[in-house]
């Protein structure tokens, strides 16, 4: 098979007139088959539930975006029983042929772009350039997965022994179960559902009920593959019902989890406990929460330090595990560049998805709760700069929020907040910055800002976190150019977007042929 290099999916700018009329007019199309209702995918067939769970617009509560079936533990068992099934064959088939799925979806998602982005503008909340960013995403890791297991097909070179034939190749684990979050409604989705796959894996996919029209139309497009039966099983659910149920069924070899850090370590917990009948140590693979920031010196470039300081904090609402929800600034540039990103951010726009404004709703009524709260608790740990109005009438609006002069221990600059919340601290040498920097639970994402080479190399050493970066921002990773993941309660670190990353679903096996 040929197969041209990888290249990161290009950004597009939909506010030109003739794209801008493209994704109002998909937009449009999508808002007219709202309230449909999305079955289940088991064994090849969809299968609708007498119960469903209504997915709603965040920028306007009122909007039913679909319902989507509900899988009992039933629906479960038979999920898993054919996974199980399909297994059999599908882990005899070549990483090619597998391969050669992805290509196809990639291009698919390619093809309706405009429309996938739609529905993400109306279920998720993101504006237009975040929902570009992720469709981008999702077909960079397509692309990407599907090279990368081409690649692990050639296994890896051994020494030569006389009179021997040695190989190692990877074979894949079984059945896994995949739970990816809602604020990357198709990238992480598509990324984790797609190594899995690729590397020989079955799968339950169990999405996130605030995302799971989303996911019913990925099931939808690899559906037009005709993946065998099995091979996919899609089974949105109440986690209470079928979450442990499937995570720690016997059957089930792997989970793959992107979402919090709570839900995760339960994961981690039910599926290490081993149940009667298991013939195996569950492997896990987690992706959770951060409490990522950035450390900015008296030498830096005070105007571009909070340009990307408030692009990492306001970025989609702040509903990132990467977003930069701390910045820890040298007393010397302290007053100055605090000014600088309040102005910038106070001309942040805020508003319905839709209307592309800079910050649009944060997911859900849950959400909108928890972050009014904890702008509650920053009233009594900083002082409130700019923002701390939350409006939830017609959708979950939470003001571009910002704290100065907070105790790095604090709750609001220590606890995962997931909305537009930025804690600002000052200190007094940019060693203590550091420190400062790691003294969380977390090690996903930090930036610093500084024109001082044994600077950035001191942090290079010393900040610990997955992903570290260099005068800009600490949200947007790039698959295949910044592989992503994090260390201590952040994860697993099983860096998404790297070559290694398919290495987490498969099992390398040796084999000696003696001439
Ligand atoms: N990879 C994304 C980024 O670099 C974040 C993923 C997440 O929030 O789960 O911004």
């Amino acid at each position: 098979m040929t197969v041209k290099p990888y290249q990161n999916e290009p950004v597009i700018d939909w506010t030109t007139p003739e794209r801008s009329a493209e994704l109002k007019k998909a937009i449009a199309q999508v808002r007219s088959q709202f309230g449909k209702t999305y079955p289940l995918f088991i064994d090849g067939q969809a299968v609708t539930t007498e119960r469903v769970l209504p997915s709603l617009n965040p920028s306007k509560h009122a909007e039913v975006v679909g319902h989507v079936s509900q899988a009992t533990r039933d629906h479960i068992d038979r999920a898993i029983a054919a996974a199980s099934r399909a297994f059999e064959t599908w882990s005899q088939t070549s990483f090619q042929e597998r391969a050669m799925y992805l290509f196809k979806a990639a291009q698919i998602m390619r093809d309706r772009k405009a429309e996938l982005m739609a529905w993400q503008i109306l279920e998720s909340g993101k504006n237009w350039a975040e929902a570009d960013g992720d469709v981008n995403e999702a077909i960079d890791f397509l692309e990407f997965y599907a090279r990368s297991a081409i690649e692990l097909d050639k296994g890896q070179e051994l020494i030569p022994w006389p009179g021997e034939d040695n190989r190692m190749m990877y074979i894949p684990l079984g059945v896994g179960v995949v739970i990816p979050p809602w604020n990357f409604p198709l990238a992480i989705l598509t990324g984790t559902v797609v190594s899995a796959l690729v590397t020989g894996n079955t799968v339950l996919l169990k999405p996130s009920p605030l995302s799971s029209v989303m996911a019913a139309k990925f099931v939808e497009i690899m559906q037009e593959l005709h993946l065998p039966a099995g091979v996919l099983n899609f089974v949105p659910g109440d986690p209470a019902e079928i979450g442990d149920y499937m995570t720690g069924h016997p059957d089930v070899r792997f989970i793959s989890f992107t979402g919090s850090k709570q839900v995760g370590l339960h994961i981690d917990e039910v599926a290490h406990r081993r149940s009667e009948k298991q013939r195996w140590i569950k492997r896990v693979v987690a992706e959770m929460g951060g409490k990522d920031g950035s450390v900015v010196d008296e030498t830096a470039d005070l105007d571009w330090a909070a340009a990307e300081i408030v692009a990492a904090a306001f970025g989609f609402q702040g509903q990132k595990c990467s977003a930069g929800s701390r910045a820890i600034i040298h007393e010397a540039v302290y007053d100055e560049l605090v000014a600088k990103i309040v102005e910038r951010a106070s001309q942040l726009t805020v508003g319905p998805a839709e209307e592309n404004p800079n910050v649009g709703p944060v997911i859900d009524a849950k959400a909108f709760q928890k972050i009014t709260q904890y702008i509650e608790i920053g009233k009594g740990e900083g002082r409130l700069v700019l923002g701390g109005e939350a409006d939830d009438s017609t959708g979950y609006f939470v003001k571009p929020t910002i704290f100065v002069d907070v105790d790095p221990k604090a709750r609001i600059m220590q606890e995962e907040i997931f909305g537009p919340v930025l804690g600002i601290c000052k200190v007094s040498s940019f060693e203590e910055g550091v420190r400062v920097f790691n003294d969380t639970e977390y090690g996903l994402t930090g930036a610093v800002f500084s024109r001082k080479r044994e600077r950035l190399e001191y942090a290079r050493r010393h900040m610990h976190c997955g992903n570290l970066y260099f005068n800009r921002r600490c949200t947007g990773s790039l698959v295949g150019v910044q592989p992503f993941g994090g260390f201590d309660m952040s994860g697993t670190d099983a860096k998404a977007g790297s070559k290694d990353y398919l290495l987490n679903f498969v099992q390398p096996k040796t084999v000696t042929e003696r001439f």
